[in-house]
Formats: structure tokens, sequence, C-alpha cells
């Protein structure tokens, strides 16, 4: 039996490589639908190359635009508000999770409610909901695997039967493009050199998020969630060559660890072949070629934002919401030129101190909070320009 993918978010970084990933392994995957945002140019491409049988355009604007100029192609296409969850009716088996940012909150739950296994890439998804998603993931007996490549090095050397001998996880950082400087060098950083990332060819927001290394916080708390490890059992190792994507240590010692060169399509065909693998069609790792492999604490002082993220994941409740939201806010802001580099993180930590902090129960009270927050965030943005 083939299993059956959907892919949210198929026009991105993550998007694009899990499609690498399927043209490999036509024999064990059948391709159910994508999902896009506004690259209804690249959608189509997609759907002459991959076949589909469905696929949700969000903007109105693109899918108008695709729907009206692909009256041949044998597809459905849906478009509107709850495009994004009625392409869940076509029953997939498995879903990657690759939309950026909160905006791929709703697709997951929906998901997790209906009992579809989980690719997530999309890790603010988790950083929102949290505890909230783990409980639905429970209840439904969702398998929800980690794409993002640290959390999936850690997925496969955690032995769920050994956990409590589980001292601590160790999640490796490359450290972004401007590892090595200080904050008087950050000042005038502009977005074309905060996305250029040393290691992996990634998508613009986390991008950013790397250079502020607020993605290693996300990424702090999405392992937090994943793996239900307590605060101090989680620690961040700068790692410049991105080769080493995580490690766990268990008490009698050992340190088990991933290795593998920088290439997402590695945890990409984990997730989806899990518990078997596949093959994936990327430049293996020679140990023998590798000269130098370091390891180092993060300067907290030049880039607050990891502290700032496990200081909201003390916090609890909605701060790790609260964020989230503000961060994106922020990254988007700094993209469009709007605000400079350091003041991402500026305006995170303003928003977090001034948002009220409330418990979360529900999904509405996410999105909820997620637009106070973000609303707050717009607010110190606009003092900042
Ligand atoms: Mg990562």
């Amino acid at each position: 039996m083939k299993k059956k993918i959907t892919i949210f978010g198929s026009t991105g970084s993550v998007g694009n490589s899990t499609l690498d990933i399927y043209e490999k392994h036509i024999d064990k995957f059948e391709l159910i639908g994508l999902t896009v945002n506004t690259n209804y140019e690249l959608l189509l491409e997609q759907v002459k190359k991959y076949k589909p049988k469905v696929v949700a355009i969000k903007d109105e604007i693109a899918y108008q635009k695709f729907k009206t100029e692909n009256t041949n192609l044998e597809l459905i296409i849906l478009g509107g508000d709850s495009c994004l969850i009625d392409i869940l009716d076509f029953k997939p088996d498995f879903i990657i999770a690759s939309i950026v940012g909160s905006a791929g909150l709703l697709p997951v739950i929906k998901a997790a409610e209906l009992g579809i296994n989980i690719g997530l890439a999309n890790k603010e998804s988790l950083v929102c909901s949290g505890a909230i998603l783990k409980s639905i993931i429970r209840t439904n007996n969702v398998k929800l695997l980690p794409i993002d490549s640290e959390h999936n090095a850690i997925f496969q050397v955690f032995e769920n039967s050994n956990k409590d001998e589980i001292e601590k996880i160790i999640l490796t950082a490359s450290g972004g493009p401007f590892i090595g400087l200080k904050s008087h060098e950050l000042k005038f950083i502009k977005p074309e050199e905060a996305v250029l990332h040393p290691n992996w060819n990634m998508g613009k927001k986390i991008s950013v998020d790397s250079a502020t290394l607020m993605n290693k916080g996300l990424e702090f708390i999405e392992a937090h969630y994943l793996f239900d490890m307590r605060i101090n059992q989680i620690e961040v190792l700068i790692h410049p060559q991105s080769i080493v994507h995580s490690c766990v240590q268990y008490s009698d010692g050992s340190l088990l660890a991933q290795l593998g060169t920088p290439d997402m399509r590695t945890p990409i065909a984990y997730a989806m072949s899990y518990p078997d693998r596949i093959s994936a069609p990327i430049k293996k790792l020679n140990l023998a070629e590798v000269e130098n492999l370091s390891f180092s604490v993060p300067d907290h002082d030049t880039f607050p934002a990891l502290n700032l993220a496990i200081h909201s994941l003390k916090i609890g409740k909605n701060a790790p919401t609260i964020l989230n939201a503000a961060n994106e806010i922020a990254v988007e802001a700094f993209l469009k030129k709007s605000i400079p580099f350091l003041s991402i993180t500026k305006i995170v930590d303003l928003t977090l101190n001034k948002a009220n902090i409330c418990e979360l129960t529900t999904v509405d009270e996410i999105i909820v909070e997620d637009m106070k927050a973000r609303k707050i965030a717009l607010d110190f943005l606009s003092k900042e320009t």
C-alpha cells in the first residue's frame, strides 16, 4: 500500500525537497495534495510534474488566477479561507507541515484531530500551541514526526525504552552568518546579509531566525514539547560545521548523535518513511573529509533571542505564543527594511513584557493571543520606524 501524502507549503524549501524525495520513491508514495499561499506559478510547474489530485491556494488573487488560467487541468482546485482544512477531506495518511509561521497551525491541529500522521517542519505551530497540540495528538494516537533537522536527529537516537536514563538532549546550532560578531557589528546588517546562511539552504524567515538565534530558541521550545524534556535537560551548543545535527546524553555516559551533510532531504526522507529508511539523493558524509568538528557555548550577550525564548518557556501559558507572534512581525518588518536587525529581538522582548500572560486551553484562545501579540508588536514597530 502506498502512503498517501499531502504537502502543506509545497513551494517552499521543505516542500520542494519533499517532492524531490517523492519523485525518487513513487512506488512508495501517492501524492494527494499540494497547498500554497501565493506562488501559483511554481505550483503549476509542480502540478504538471508530480500530478497531485488536489491543490489548495490560500491567497484569493492567486487562487482566481490559477483557476481561470488552468481550466484544462485534471485537478481539483480549492481556494478560500477554509481551503487548507478542506484539503484534508481527500484523506492523506501523512502530511508534511511546512507552512512557515503560525499560519500553519490550523491545518496541523485539524490533521491531528482527524488522526492523520504529521511530519512537522512548521516548528511555530508547536511553539504557539504546545501542550494543546500534544494533547490532541495523544488523544487521536497521531504520530508527530519531527522534520526540523535537530529534532529529527534527536528522534533518531532517542531510545524511548531508556527514556528514564536520558540526562539531557543537546541541540546544535550553526550560529548563523554572524557568529563571532559583537552587537556593535550587527547594527547595520541588511536583510540580504542575514538570509545568507553558511550551511543550510532555507527560506528567508528561518534564515533570519538563524541569524538572531531565535530559531534555536523556537527549537528549544519545540524540543521541550516533542520529547517531554524539562528546561534544565536541554542544552544548546554552537557547532558551526552543521555536521552533528544533535545529540542525546544517557546516564551511562553515552552520547548518541546523528551526523550527516546539512541537507533537509535526510530528515524529510526519514519522517516520510519512518520506521523504515529510504534512500535520499544527497551528498553522503565522508568523515575522512571532515577536518574539524567544533562546539562552544552560545554568546547570549550578542544574541539574546535564545535566552528570551527560554524565558518565555519558563513563564509558560501563552508566553511562547506571544514570543512567536512578535518574532514573526519583527522578522517581516526587518525583511522589508522597516527596522534594523537588532530591533527584531528588542521588539519581541518588549511585546513579551507588555502582553498579558494567561492560560491557554483551546485552539481559539491560541489564535486570539497570537493576534493580540501581533498588534502589540506592530505598535512597538511603529515607534521603531
Ligand atoms: Mg532546525
